[in-house]
């Protein structure tokens, strides 16, 4: 398949990484390739550079360069995390997480509940969003963290996590975001979130696959176990040498994303259109919170049409849904169940996602094309 044949609407998965970002990364493939760590004058220059890119990312964030630490992404972020702080606190075992939450949060949850953990599963309500009652009545003295995403992966809905981060200080916990889906969409500003970490990564943001960061508050450095140990670099909070290429591609991402998040405006009127036109289409509906939402998600529901044959149908035009194949069974999106969808809605409905490389007559084309593929399975089921 070529690529020029492809419409890409699966932004939420992975992004094309921006030209710019390539273009700041071959020179560090091609004639800077030193080693970061190495004592000569050609690793201190890299090194210099990789201290310009920390720069950038805590730019973006508004953090100290020394609370970031390079990782490989979000998922290698929230292990350290959650199985970093478990070891530091032996009064409280409690951390409260959502059912909603991505699997590199819920897996990791899993593994330390078999730990020995207690760990709470927050409900949702049909927005997408939790009730804060719900988690004032269970926090106290027991909890060490609360674990919330910032933007849902498959609905683009945003948590209220300064209100949660208000909550957990106020009961001694800490407050972890997951913010992969956040950071290049919305302003992400730890200061004014409070939080104590955050975890994303660089290709969700038209970055390079492969590496992230874990933003850890400088007060918790201290006490903070690493997962990798090693050559002790990164204050020994991370070892491995680094990853120079990714770190160099994150920070210019990070720089076009300081910019351009204020451009998502653009995206958003296509998202909007996109969503318009679709909703036209008898019985279809949202799902999510229509205004607390990121600008570029849209989550539909087709009732009584498969997303799966949908999809297939839709060929190179790439589109989600949030099904997952576990054993010889096919699951219906758990974020959606757990917002209250039947099964059947849940398997009938698609995730969008756009960037900004998004044109509007790839939307034109995406709305036509699935107005008649849907027109043409509905014939169907009245013959
Ligand atoms: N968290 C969220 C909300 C995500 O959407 C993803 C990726 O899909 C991850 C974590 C994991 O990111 P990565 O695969 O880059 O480690």
């Amino acid at each position: 398949m070529n690529s020029s044949d492809i419409m890409y609407f699966d932004n939420a998965s992975t992004t094309k990484v921006d030209d710019e970002v390539i273009d700041s990364m071959l020179p560090f493939f091609k004639d800077y390739y030193g080693n970061a760590s190495s004592s000569h004058k050609y690793g201190s220059n890299i090194k210099k550079e990789i201290e310009i890119s920390k720069q950038k990312v805590a730019d973006l964030i508004n953090s100290k360069t020394k609370e970031i630490i390079f990782t490989s992404g979000a998922t290698e972020s929230i292990n350290m995390v959650l199985k970093g702080i478990t070891k530091t606190n032996s009064k409280r075992n409690q951390i409260i997480t959502v059912s909603t939450e991505h699997s590199a949060v819920l897996d990791t949850c899993l593994f330390l509940e078999n730990q020995g953990i207690d760990i709470v599963y927050l409900p949702v309500k049909s927005s997408g969003i939790i009730d804060l009652e719900e988690l004032n009545k269970i926090i106290g003295l027991q909890t060490l963290m609360i674990c919330i995403m910032l933007v849902n992966n498959e609905t683009g809905v945003i948590q209220p996590i300064k209100e949660i981060t208000d909550l957990a200080h106020k009961h001694g916990a800490l407050m972890f975001t997951d913010a992969t889906q956040a950071i290049g969409k919305i302003k992400v500003d730890v200061l004014s979130l409070d939080v104590d970490f955050m975890a994303f990564s660089a290709h969700k943001f038209h970055g390079p696959k492969g590496i992230g960061a874990l933003f850890l508050k400088e007060q918790l450095i201290k006490n903070f176990n690493s997962l990798i140990h090693g050559g002790g670099h990164q204050d020994g909070l991370r070892s491995g040498t680094l990853n120079v290429t990714g770190i160099i591609g994150l920070a210019k991402a990070c720089e076009i994303a300081k910019v351009q998040v204020e451009t998502s405006k653009q995206i958003e009127e296509l998202r909007n259109e996109l969503e318009n036109e679709l909703l036209k289409i008898d019985g279809t509906y949202i799902n999510g919170d229509i205004e607390k939402r990121i600008c570029n998600i849209s989550n539909i529901c087709f009732p009584s049409i498969d997303s799966d044959v949908l999809i297939n149908r839709l060929d190179t035009i790439c589109v989600s849904n949030g099904s997952a194949c576990t054993s010889a069974l096919i699951e219906p999106s758990y974020v959606l169940k757990a917002m209250g969808l039947s099964n059947e809605d849940a398997f009938s409905s698609l995730r969008f996602s756009l960037s900004k490389y998004t044109t509007k007559k790839e939307v034109t084309f995406l709305i036509e094309k699935l107005k008649q593929i849907i027109t043409y399975l509905t014939s169907l089921k009245h013959v």
